[in-house]
């Protein structure tokens, strides 16, 4: 009987576990999966020269490189940070977390 019953310390372990479940995993699962980061891979408009230059220029809509994104890029054409936004260079939706191998230092 005595095995069956939990002990404090187990309840303050799972306690804890589950707080800090219910708090970070949400903020996780937002990050994680960008909801609020447009998806900006449509190429449908696009001629088969245009696509070719995303695609030889590795572009991605989520930068593998944290301190590079499209954003601050000096070729990057915002139009909201929730929105897709143009390239001069690349023709196309343009994510502002995306990322290609143009991607230049914005000039202030
Ligand atoms: S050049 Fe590349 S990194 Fe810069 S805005 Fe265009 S797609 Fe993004």
């Amino acid at each position: 009987m005595a095995d069956k019953l939990i002990s404090r310390r187990d309840l303050l372990k799972k306690s804890a576990f589950w707080g800090i479940a219910v708090v970070v995993g949400p903020a996780l699962l937002n990050g994680g999966c960008g909801s609020d980061a447009p998806v900006c891979t449509d190429t449908a408009g696009l001629s088969q020269p245009e696509i070719a230059m995303r695609t030889a220029n590795a572009y991605v809509d989520r930068t593998p490189e944290p301190a590079k994104t499209c954003a601050n890029c000096n070729f990057f054409e915002s139009r909201g940070e929730s929105a897709c936004g143009g390239c001069k260079v690349l023709k196309g939706p343009i994510a502002p977390a995306g990322y290609c191998r143009l991607w230049a230092a914005k000039i202030a």
